[in-house]
């Protein structure tokens, strides 16, 4: 089948290279080098313009936000063709992504958001976690082509709500990573080794993946690489709690754990990873993770 690849970052470039062992892909990317190496490393094929993306039979974005995917969904509009299908891997908004579909249904082209879980690795190794939005149909359709990126493809409900799902699982692991941050760095302080600390926890009942990976890793490798760009969880966490006002629901865990992120991000700035907002709990307790 003939896809088109948009968006070749941290995710995508890894997630259009397992497509191109099965597809003919043609990929595109804001900053052109990465679509020429992608083509020249992984078998794709490099679109001449971003017009050249709408004869595909189907369209993989994976942006930084839904904005961006508007953007480029505003460029290709007057060039799709009916029964096309959108895939938006983006962890978008949800009410975005549902007047994206109404926009793109008036040209017969069907939208399935289909953002992704498992990090930087699992697109690399193909074991991420898709969680989809839209008809069973499209679904369906979505699952055949996305299966070679992941192990776990479900499908959610109605257009947008794989993007709900998605920044509210997001928010989970944000608030989680808080946490454990603040148990850690409090137990260093009542003169309790961090490592000694964490082995508890995760022979217990307040083990996460903050506390088995996440933490462990970067105390071990001293080492806080970039993986996934704290700008991103912090925009995931501001569409979860815009989606808590519209509903009207009480969530104040989310609220705080949105204000935490968001002054985190302000001190951090946009080059950081989310895992370096426990540096910012280590600063504000007067202490270090060392
Ligand atoms: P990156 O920042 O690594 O890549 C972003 C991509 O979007 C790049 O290809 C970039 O192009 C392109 N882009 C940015 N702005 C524009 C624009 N205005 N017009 C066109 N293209 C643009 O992001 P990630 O791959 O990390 O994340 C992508 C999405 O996946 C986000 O929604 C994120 O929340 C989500 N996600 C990320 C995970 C991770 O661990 N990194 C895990 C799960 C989900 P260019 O190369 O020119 O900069």
């Amino acid at each position: 089948m003939k896809l088109a690849f948009i968006g070749l970052g941290a995710m995508g470039f890894p997630m259009a290279r397992h497509l191109a062992k099965e597809h003919e892909v043609v990929v595109w990317n804001r900053t052109r080098e990465k679509a020429e190496r992608h083509a020249r490393e992984h078998g794709s094929t490099l679109a001449g313009d971003l017009a050249e993306c709408a004869s595909a039979a189907a369209i993989i974005t994976i942006l930084p936000t839904s904005k961006e995917v508007d953007e480029i969904v505003d460029q290709l509009l007057p060039h799709l063709k009916a029964g096309t299908l959108w895939i938006d891997a983006t962890s978008g908004d949800p009410n975005a992504s549902r007047l994206t579909a109404h926009r793109l249904a008036e040209k017969g082209v069907v939208f399935v958001d289909a953002p992704v879980t498992g990090a930087v690795v699992g697109a690399e190794n193909a074991t991420l976690t898709i969680m989809m939005g839209g008809t069973a149909e499209h679904v369906a359709r979505a699952k055949e082509i996305l299966r070679v990126n992941g192990k776990t493809l479900i499908h959610v409900g109605d257009a947008g709500a794989g993007h709900a799902i998605k920044v509210l699982t997001n928010t989970i692991m944000g608030a989680t990573v808080w946490i454990t941050s603040e148990c850690m760095l409090l137990a260093k302080q009542l003169g309790i080794d961090i490592k000694t600390a964490l082995e508890v926890t995760n022979a217990g009942s307040g083990r996460s993946n903050a506390s088995e990976n996440l933490l462990p890793m970067r105390l071990r490798d001293h080492q806080w690489p970039l993986v996934f760009k704290l700008a991103h969880h912090d925009k995931d966490i501001r569409i979860a709690a815009s989606l808590a006002h519209q509903q009207h629901a009480s969530t104040p865990m989310l609220a705080l754990t949105q204000q935490l992120f968001s002054g985190a991000l302000h001190q951090l700035g946009e080059g950081a990873d989310y895992i370096e907002v426990a540096k910012i709990v280590a600063k504000m307790n007067g202490t270090t993770w060392e």
